[in-house]
This record gives structure tokens, sequence and C-alpha cells, in this order.
């Protein structure tokens, strides 16, 4: 291997970090809360990108002498931040629609007359790859405004290949024009397209016998993902077509119980998701599904919120029963459209009762583990990606509780920052 300039060692020190499981007060502790000053003050060495050793300054400048020091000047520092659930790449406006619910119409009703995801559908069915790009690009720039270095981009507003592959075409071309990782998951059953309306099977079957086996080959996606609901496909049918995913190597995914309890958070378990997501209409015996099959419960507060909805996904049960739990935006242009993973993990805590600690490991450790990446990044340790976020906060909680507000110094993507640090 050649010695270039990427090989080169930087020293990281003088931060104040903050990593999952490192305050004692990591997922399932319930309300504890989250260490002011994090580890002591320690120093991180980074080459090629990756984190190659935690320690002493003293000691990581004995062991890489023509290091270059950089002094984070005692800001915090998380892992750079994972938004594990995301609809960003898409066309078409539905804030009529989110105007109609507000004069009282359900979100059911609204998708059942050809309104929710079907219209964006429409919209994404006539843009190009380059449209798709364009478009997406400022929902991605506020997120990594906020930290996020990692962002899960889902597929499923073209119901047909060509759209779908066009979705993750535009997806991918995200991570080769900002400095971000996309995650992408094929989100083939999201609802059934209007041309195969009365006829559901029809279109399990061919996402199954065509679709999904195009999209492996293809390698657009690593993972699948289905909606489960009574406004949706069945718990047969996402059995059908994990079935075929997994026989193509592909993990999955599932919107699952999220308007109503279909046994989604079971069905996710029986195929060993990688995570089952909103899970408002879970019950014991999904979430003792998913405490035995190790899936992640993705909670999404901020659809809770902007569908109004009152029934809180079963937190206490998920916490006692150890089910990782990690939040997401679910950014969308119907039922989320937020670009804030700040305002999500606010939302969280406020909404649905989670800890700091939790949201904060919601969004690093938990979330990379629901894409299947936990040896990858999400941590700050030997081995991972040294994608960090710097934050100009005093306490990690200001990062939770507080709104509206711009914390961020600077991100660290793969190494290197996005500005000058100091
Ligand atoms: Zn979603």
């Amino acid at each position: 291997m050649s010695r270039g300039k990427s090989e080169a060692v930087r020293i990281y020190s003088g931060g104040r970090v903050w990593s999952p499981g490192r305050s004692g007060a990591g997922a399932g502790a319930g309300a504890g809360a989250a260490a002011a000053d994090g580890w002591p003050i320690r120093a991180l060495a980074e080459q090629g990108g990756r984190i190659v050793a935690l320690g002493a300054l003293a000691e990581l400048q004995q062991q890489y002498s023509n290091a270059e020091c950089i002094d984070l000047c005692g800001r915090l520092i998380t892992p750079g931040f994972i938004d594990c659930h995301t609809h960003v790449v898409y066309a078409g406006d539905r804030s009529a629609e989110i105007e109609r619910r507000l004069a009282g119409e359900r979100y059911e009703d609204i998708a059942r007359s050809g309104g929710g995801i079907l219209s964006t559908v429409a919209a994404t069915r006539t843009a190009t790859v380059a449209e798709l790009v364009q478009l997406a690009l400022p929902r991605v720039a506020a997120l990594l405004a906020e930290g996020v270095t990692t962002i899960e981009v889902k597929s499923g507003y073209g119901l047909e290949l060509d759209t779908e592959i066009r979705m993750l075409q535009a997806a991918r071309e995200l991570g080769v024009q900002r400095r971000v990782n996309i995650s992408s998951t094929y989100l083939g059953a999201h609802a059934l397209p209007p041309d195969y309306r009365g006829n559901a099977d029809a279109y399990v079957e061919r996402v199954c016998k065509e679709f999904l086996p195009a999209i492996a080959a293809g390698g657009w996606a690593r993972n699948f993902d289905a909606y489960c609901d009574a406004h949706a496909f069945s718990a047969a049918q996402v059995e059908k077509l994990f079935t075929a995913a997994r026989a193509l190597g592909m993990r999955v995914k599932l919107h699952a119980d999220q308007l109503s309890n279909q046994g989604g958070a079971v069905l996710a378990a029986r195929f060993e998701a990688l995570s089952a997501d909103h899970l408002e209409f879970t019950d014991e015996a999904g979430v003792a599904a998913m405490a035995r099959s190790g899936s992640v419960a993705v909670l999404l507060p901020a659809a809770y919120y902007f569908l109004r909805q009152t029934q809180l996904p079963p937190i206490a049960a998920l916490r006692r029963a150890g089910v990782p739990m990690a939040v997401a935006t679910d950014c969308n242009p119907g039922t989320s459209p937020v670009v804030s993973i700040l305002a999500a993990m606010n939302f969280a805590a406020l909404e649905f009762g989670l800890s700091v600690e939790e949201c904060l490991d919601g969004v690093t450790r938990q979330a990379a583990r629901a894409l299947g990446l936990q040896q990858e990044c999400g941590s700050i340790a030997p081995g991972y990606w040294c994608d960090l976020a710097v934050w100009n906060v005093t306490h990690p909680a200001e990062l939770v509780l507080s709104l509206g507000h711009h914390p961020l110094h600077a991100r660290l993507w793969r190494g290197q920052p996005d500005r000058a640090l100091v």
C-alpha cells in the first residue's frame, strides 16, 4: 500500500468525549443522567479515516511521533450522528395534505383517497436522478448541519423498478456529492401502486420474482423494507417478501405496528430483522420477540407528533426487555417533514420519555446497529470510522433538550473536519 497523504496520522485531543456505553448509563438504564464530562480527557489517533488508537495524549504522541496534533479546546465530542430511517429522496409537495389533516381528516383516509404516499409516487415517477438529487441536497445539508455523518435512505416512491432504481441512484449520488455515508434500503412494499389496486398479491409476487432480484443483482441496496399495516401490506404478504429478500442475502427492516397492531414486530423478529420501526401499537408479544431476535426498535417520534397520535410505543416494556432503541427523523414529505435529528431526539425525550443518554445512544450506537453498521460507526473506538461531531455545548443534555439552536461546531467525516476546528 502506498504511504500517501491519507496515511498521515492526526491526533485529536482536549475534547470532552461522550461515546455510548461509556458513562455507565447506557441503553436500558432508564433515566440515568448523561455524564457531563464524558471520559477523562483523552486523545484519539486517526489514520486513513479510521480511529486507530485511544489513549493519553503523551502516549499517542510517543507512538505516532510525526502526527499532526489538533486541540479540540474542551468542546464536547460525540460520534457523528446516524439518521437510521429517512425518505429524503422524493419529489412533490404534500403540504396541502397536512392542511387537510389539520382540518380533521385522518391520514388513513387521505391515503385511501390517493393522497399520502401515492401522491409522492406520482411526482417521483416523473423526476430524473439529477432532479431527485437536487431536491434531496438541502434536506441532507440540514442533517449534516446537526452532526449527522451517516444517513439511511429508503426508496419506495416508485413502486416500479425504474423509479426505485433512480431513487437508489440518487441516494448513492448524495454520498458522492456530500461528505456523508449513505446506507440505501429498497422499500419495495411501501404502498400498493395504483395500477395494482385490488391486486396486492400480484404486486407482492412481482416484487419477489422480478424487482428484488434486480435490486440485489445491481447492488442497489443492502437492506429491504416493507410497510405492514391495515392500509398497507398484510403480515402474510410481508412474510413472502421477507422470505424472498433473505434468500437474496438482504437484511430486512419493517415499518411495523404504526397505526394498528398487525403483529409486525413479531414478524420482523422472526426474520431477524435489523429493526422494526414505529411500533406505536406493538404489544408484549412483539416486544418479547424483538428482545429474542436482537432487532432494534427504531422510534420515530416526529411522525408520532405530525400524525398527532396518542398511542405511545411501549417504551417501558422495550426498556425492561432490553430491546435496543434507536431514534430517527423518518424525514418524509407527508407524515414527518422533519430534517432535524436534534428535534427527533427532543421529541423522543419529551413525547416518549427517553432519557438524554437513551436519545444519544439512539442516534449513535443503536442507530448503527439498526443499519447493520455497528462494527463501522456509532462509537468512538479503534477500528471505527473517525466520524465525529464537535459541539459548542457544555452538557450533552443541551443537544436533546434545546430546540432551534445551532450547537454544532464542526463535523469530522472519515477523519477530515468540515472546517477549521480552532
Ligand atoms: Zn418511514
